[in-house]
Order: C-alpha cells, then structure tokens, then sequence
C-alpha cells in the first residue's frame, strides 16, 4: 500500500518508518516546495501533489495548517483520511470550540472576540485571568495574550485589534485561565470501520510554552475513563477515521479539554517503546482500513525532547531501556530536533533511569527539564 502525508516534518519520517516492515511505504508532501519526497531521503523527489494523490491509496495530514486548496485537491480523490472537516477543525480554535460544545465536552469558559463589542462581552462574561488566542496558526503557546489586570485591557484590546485587522480571517478566542493541577492528553484512534483504541493518558510538562516531557500515567482509572468518553463521542460524531490528540487540563478530578489535535502527536512519541503499536503505525492502520494495534502500556515509559540541540552525550545510550530518535532537523533554537524515549520494567526503575539520563543531559539547555524529572523521580 502506498500513503501520501501532507506535511514533511519528523511526524511523517516516524509514520514512514513505523510502517515499513508492513510493507507499506510514505511519501511527504513539503507544503513549502510544493514537492512530494521521500520522508526518510528528503533529496529524493517523486513529483508534485497531483502525482502524489494518483501514487496514494490513503492520504492523510501530519499537521492541521494545510492550505484549503491542497485538502480538497485530496479530499476530492476520495482518499484523504481524517475528513478536510475534521484537519480544518484541528486548526482553528473557532471550529475546534464549536465541536466541542456540540459534543458536550467541558472546556474552559469563553469568548469569540471579532470587535470590540464582543472584547468588551468577554470583558464582562469571564473574570481575570484571560488568555486570548489567535483562532489560526496558533500552537506551542504563540499567538497568545494574557490579561491580568483590568489596567492592560485597553493595551490588549489596541493589540487585538490590529491584529484582527492586519488578517481578515483571523478571531480570536478569550479563554478563562483555569487554574490546573497538570495537564494531560489522551493520544487514540478511530478505524474506518469505528473501532476506537486510546492509549493511557500522558502527563505533559512544557518549557517555555513547548511540550518537553511526557510520562505515560499509570493507575489513573478515573481521568482514564473521562478522556475516554470525550474522544470517544468527539470522535464518533465527525466519524473520524486515523490518530487524534486531545489536549486536557485536570482540575482536581475533572478533565477540561484545551485542544484537540487530529493527527500523531509529541506526546504519544513515548508509544514507540511503550507499547506493542505505536501511534504513528497505527495512524496509518486506521487511515488504510487495516486492524488496529494494542494500545496497552506494555513498561513504563516516558519521552524527553530534544529542543534546539543536534547533538548529545552518547553515555545516554549506556543507560537501559533508552532510546534516541533524531529527526535529521537542521539545528535551530528552541525546534524539536529529536526526542529520548526512556523505559523501565516498572516505575520505581524508569525513575532511576530518568535521573540517570537527566545527569547526562547539559544542564545550560536542560536546566528546566532536569528540575522536572529530579522533582518527579527522586
Ligand atoms: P495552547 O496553545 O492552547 O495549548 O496554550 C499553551 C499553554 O498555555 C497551555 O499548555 C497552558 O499551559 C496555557 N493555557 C492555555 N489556555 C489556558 C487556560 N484557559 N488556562 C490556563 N492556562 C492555559
């Protein structure tokens, strides 16, 4: 079988090669050569889109800010999986809260500010603290105010505004600040035929807005079950078909949704040495109308990324149970450049070996990350 990837990133090299031993091979459509390549050979080109739709039996997305005219080019060959609908929602927060309230999934209460009308109704409806978002093109925490006092409002409001000015079909979204005890996602899947598999909830910890480490949470039954409804429901309602993230708050015992992601996600990476089937070999199950794999935590396991840096101690690979994926990213600060699968045969011995990878990890660009898993696994 042959799939197309809209997107050319590190999502589509880990789809192309999670599925190569199925004898299934990926090609990558790179949005900015308009190219489609070969995820694991970047150099090799194999044409344009219209010869990568023909090369496809299933086409699917790696990220959800593909440009409208690309997914229904594919939309209309019948192949592409999850629905134009569905990757659209994923990319903008208007549509994303829309489905979320016809599926009666509880978020944080908020706002569509398109004037100052509905500035000064969010204003009035949410107290302070407020975030507000960009609707498109936000992700990793940009595109994003926060207003603490009623002092900054009218600076905000100035900024918002020539904002939405500057971009006809930009909204913004003003979320009440929700004061969360961690945040979590459910990473799952939906088969062509409606069969549902989720993996365990991951706790996430970011840096500076970026995820940075993800731990597959254990014994959780409760929030496990929670997530579990809202994907399921969400899910069966747009009759998706592949991978989908949901991104939660917890707030004591109840599950907020933040977003919801309709592809593999950074923190459902740890399911490559976790579990029997990762997510990426099972995004592309589903999108191809094969059987999809156990999703059970097999070890405990947990992921660190890899931000900015191309290169890092090799003693790391002397702990047990760890695993280096780099992405073969050219080196910039602040990108993901590769992630550290870490896992142990229970959770007393992943903790042992976080703190053993944490000690090998350059402290100047890790120092938020070691805080974290020394807080966590000492
Ligand atoms: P997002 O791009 O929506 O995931 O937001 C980036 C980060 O901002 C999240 O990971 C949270 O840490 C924080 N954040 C976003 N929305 C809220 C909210 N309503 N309340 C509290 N924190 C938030």
């Amino acid at each position: 079988m042959n799939v197309l990837v809209l997107g050319a990133g590190q999502l589509a090299r880990m789809m192309a090669l999670a599925v190569k031993p199925l004898n299934i091979e990926v090609r990558a459509y790179d949005v900015g050569s308009k190219q489609v390549l070969n995820p694991l050979a970047p150099q090799q080109v194999f044409g344009d889109l219209t010869a990568g739709i023909e090369y496809a039996d299933a086409i699917t997305a790696e990220f959800e800010h593909v440009a409208h005219d690309v997914l229904a080019a594919c939309e209309t060959s019948g192949k592409l999986k999850p629905s134009s609908q569905a990757i659209k929602t994923g990319g903008d927060r208007r549509l994303e809260k829309e489905l979320l309230s016809q599926c009666q999934a509880a978020n944080a209460q908020h706002v569509i500010v398109s004037d100052k009308q509905s500035f000064d109704r969010a204003m009035a409806t949410l107290s302070l603290p407020i975030i507000f978002k960009s609707a498109l093109e936000g992700y990793d925490g940009k595109g994003q105010w926060r207003l603490k006092s009623l002092e900054q409002a009218q600076q905000t409001w100035l900024e918002l505004s020539q904002f939405l000015a500057d971009n006809d079909k930009q909204g913004i979204i003003a979320e009440q600040m929700v004061p969360f005890q961690r945040e979590v996602s459910l990473v799952g899947m939906r088969g062509k035929t409606g069969e549902i598999k989720v993996y365990p909830l991951t706790e996430n910890h970011h840096t500076d807005g970026v995820l940075s480490v993800s731990l597959a949470l254990e014994n959780e039954q409760q929030l496990q079950d929670q997530a579990t409804q809202v994907f399921t429901k969400l899910t069966n309602m747009i009759d998706y078909v592949g991978t989908l993230a949901i991104e939660f708050f917890q707030v004591g015992d109840k599950l907020l949704v933040n977003e919801i992601a309709p592809r593999v996600h950074n923190s459902g990476h740890w399911t490559q040495q976790g579990a029997d089937t990762c997510q990426f070999a099972n995004h592309i199950r589903a999108v191809c109308g094969l059987p999809l794999g156990n999703t059970e935590l097999i070890r405990p396991t947990a992921m660190i990324n890899i931000l900015g840096q191309d290169a890092l101690p090799t003693e790391i690979l002397s702990v047990p149970g760890t695993a280096i994926h780099w992405y073969g990213k050219t080196k910039r600060a602040g990108r993901k450049m590769g992630h550290i699968n870490v896992s142990g045969n229970c959770q007393a011995q992943l903790n042992e070996r976080l703190l053993a990878v944490s000690k090998q990890l350059p402290q100047a660009e890790f120092s938020d990350i070691n805080t974290y898993i020394t807080a966590k696994c000492s």
